[in-house]
């Protein structure tokens, strides 16, 4: 562990906004958010890209999605609609190199994507 950012927020070396733990998710709100609700859900253990994900790691992704439905919940965006993204390296626009889930509400969103 420790070789990005996450790793040192997961870590308590870097403060974070948190907005959800258990043993195998973090999930914090985005320094740079682009919506009023933007939220990271990251896993413990480090991933580098959606293309690392292993077969005996897909309940953790899964578990990853129910985290975003249960902050939206929280959070009070669930009825009107959110949207959730995985970035996945350079074409998907990924900066850091631990999966992340991103959760984004409160406002309208655009199709396509930029
Ligand atoms: P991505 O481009 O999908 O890799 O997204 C990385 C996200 O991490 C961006 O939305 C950043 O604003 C966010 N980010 C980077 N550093 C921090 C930090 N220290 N705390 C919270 N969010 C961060």
């Amino acid at each position: 562990m420790g070789s990005t950012i996450f790793s040192k927020i997961i870590a308590g070396e870097i403060p974070c906004r948190k907005a959800y733990e258990d043993d195998r998710v973090l999930a914090f709100h985005d320094i740079k958010p682009q919506a009023p609700l933007h939220v990271l859900i990251i896993p413990k253990i480090e991933i580098p890209t959606m293309d690392d994900v292993a077969p005996n790691q897909e309940s953790l992704v899964g578990h990853m999605v129910w985290v975003a439905a249960e902050i939206a919940r929280r959070e009070g965006v669930a009825k009107d609609g959110y949207r959730l993204v995985f970035n996945c390296r350079d074409n998907g626009g990924q900066e850091v190199y631990h999966i992340h889930l991103h959760l984004l509400g409160g406002r309208q969103m655009a199709w396509p994507p930029g």
